[in-house]
């Protein structure tokens, strides 16, 4: 059972501040971009963890990783494209790698490698907008901030038992207007890790823990399990892809270099139309989702002795140079499973 509300936030700001800094210095997890005033890697961090679990960017080491390759703006707004998909591969949405490196050249060529503190410059950046930018100043330069991600807006949803659409224009204003009364105060740093660390681990989506949250005095809501209200239902649309395996007499893969506008740069097995697949052996099915399709990548294997058309961006890869190649994590597990197979 939730415990009773006492008291409002906005009215008694400091003890609500308080109460969640105090329980995040015995209870905050020690995550590597917490350890860190750096800008440019508390910005890797945030970019990565806007589509990725924690636990994926931290158990398979993609932010370790990534720093290594690049440990500054200036390793980065170098990078060719080649080795910018390499090392984002596996996380997927791989329109974030190149806005980040269009981040770190226009802190380059604009605050000469230096980024800057105030809003107004940190949104002028490439790719940062409003929660980036508080992310910033909060986490690296301990300034006042804003930020609003979907953990921070269910926890504030509760605590105002707010129970209008929360991912509308006018529910998410009132949210970033609850959030800056909430926030103005001292220690803005450990404030914000400690409200996100409350949604992640404490209010969580579905049934929180209300009998172990540290502002549970403060928060109005009743039923917090059916919070916060969501207008958009997003449908799942099933979709089939399907793609070829194909090896020529010196045992080469047929690979295909995207130039599309989805996964430019990656390799991957090539796609056809089901037509073109026809008569062809089924190899396997792999299942994946990607934004609202749930998609089945088909596979069908080419006999070396049927002749298919070849598509620009075709290409013969000898099976030890396709690990160094950057492919999107479902060709990847398909094509490694098919070569061990093999
Ligand atoms: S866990 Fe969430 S819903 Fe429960 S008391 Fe705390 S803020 Fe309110």
């Amino acid at each position: 059972m939730k415990p009773r509300y006492k008291t409002s936030a906005l009215k008694d700001r400091k003890s609500f501040r308080e109460s969640l800094v105090s329980w995040f210095t015995t209870h905050g997890k020690d995550y590597p971009w917490r350890r860190t005033i750096d800008p440019y890697e508390i910005l890797i961090s945030e970019v990565m963890l806007q589509q990725t679990q924690i636990s994926t960017v931290l158990g398979k080491g993609y932010y370790t990783r990534f720093l290594t390759s690049f440990p500054d703006a200036r390793t980065l707004a170098a990078a060719n494209d080649a080795d910018l998909l390499k090392a984002w591969e596996g996380l997927g949405y791989y329109r974030r790698a190149r806005m980040l490196r269009d981040t770190a050249r226009a802190v380059i060529a604009e605050h000469g490698g230096v980024f800057p503190d105030d809003l107004e410059n940190l949104l002028k950046l490439p790719g940062i907008g409003r929660y980036t930018a508080g992310a910033l100043r909060a986490f690296a330069f301990g300034l006042p901030a804003v930020l609003v991600d979907g953990n921070v807006a269910r926890v504030i949803s509760r605590i105002m038992d707010f129970s209008d659409p929360a991912d509308e224009t006018a529910g998410l204003k009132l949210l970033w207007s609850w959030a800056e009364e909430l926030a103005c105060g001292d220690h803005p740093r450990e404030y914000h890790a400690a409200l996100m660390e409350l949604g992640q681990t404490v209010c969580r989506p579905g049934v929180p823990d209300c009998l172990i949250c540290p502002v549970a005095r403060f928060c109005r809501s009743r039923a917090p399990e059916k919070l916060p209200v969501k207008a958009r239902k997003t449908a799942v649309t099933a979709i089939e892809e399907h793609a070829l395996w194909a090896r020529d007499k010196l045992g080469r893969v047929l690979l295909h270099h995207e130039t599309g506008k989805r996964r430019t740069g990656l390799w991957k097995l090539p796609v056809r139309e089901v037509g073109e697949t026809a008569g062809l052996q089924v190899l396997l099915d792999e299942i994946y989702s990607i934004t609202r399709y749930r998609v089945t990548l088909r596979v069908h294997r080419v006999p070396a002795s049927r002749s298919f058309k070849h598509l620009p961006g075709d290409t013969w890869i000898d099976p030890e140079n396709i690990s160094s190649l950057a492919m999107a994590a479902p060709f990847r597990r398909v094509v490694e499973r098919l070569l061990r197979d093999s």
